[in-house]
């Protein structure tokens, strides 16, 4: 047996448990977003400034997923929303049924906005469907201008494009406008943002945007 048969036979088992993700997610009529990027792009902080500006408007659960250790968890757990942890001991993307095993850990009935924090990674948590109804990539300033072509697969499959750090645009070498040009490219419908964790800078304009997308906040 080939390797890449091995590698769509577990695409298509990971893809039939997002499916049963998907449905659980529906049942209780939660939106379910999947935060993807690489390493230290600000997945955590702008779940920090997410949780703060729509607790009280909808009701978030977290799973975080971690290669090795819960400090993500830690810092969402103070905003007191249910947070599950998954550590992958290693494993370099989450997969549904690691999803699907924290869900059932979860009271689903007062959910509305589930968020999933991937591991950092941009290759193949592209990849591995969770169920999730949009992947949010996030990038920052410092990672340049050349990451959309370079990864296209995460850049395609995401809906929304949030471009954090800005704040630190004046000291580094990287143009906005040819950053966005390079993600448009590759998608050419993705929705971006531009924030900063920092100044809270388009923060409210991404939370605004997602909580219409909740059918519970409608
Ligand atoms: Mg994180
Ligand atoms: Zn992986």
């Amino acid at each position: 047996m080939s390797v890449i048969t091995i590698e769509r036979k577990v695409l298509e088992k990971n893809d039939e448990i997002a499916r049963l993700n998907r449905a659980l997610f529906a049942q209780h009529g939660i939106f379910a977003l999947n935060f993807v990027s690489s390493p230290g792009s600000g997945k955590t902080s702008i779940l920090e400034r997410t949780l703060e500006h729509l607790i009280g408007r909808v009701r978030i659960a977290v799973i975080e997923g971690d290669v090795q250790t819960d400090l993500d968890a830690q810092r969402v757990a103070k905003y007191n929303v249910p947070v599950v942890q998954i550590v992958t001991h290693g494993g370099c993307h989450l997969e549904a049924k690691l999803v699907y095993d924290a869900l059932t850990r979860i009271t689903l009935d007062n959910i509305d906005l589930f968020v999933i924090e991937n591991v950092g990674n941009l290759v193949c948590p592209a990849n591995y469907d969770l169920g999730e109804a949009m992947k949010v990539v996030v990038m920052s300033t410092t990672e340049g201008e050349d990451k959309p072509l370079k990864y296209p697969g995460m850049f395609r499959n995401s809906t929304v494009l949030l471009i954090n750090k800005i704040d630190l645009l004046p000291y580094v070498n990287v143009k906005l406008e040819k950053l966005r040009q390079n993600a448009f490219q590759i998608n050419p419908s993705l929705i971006i943002f531009e924030t900063s964790c920092t100044t809270g800078a388009g923060i409210p304009e991404w939370c605004d945007w997602l909580v219409k997308k909740v059918p519970a906040a409608e």
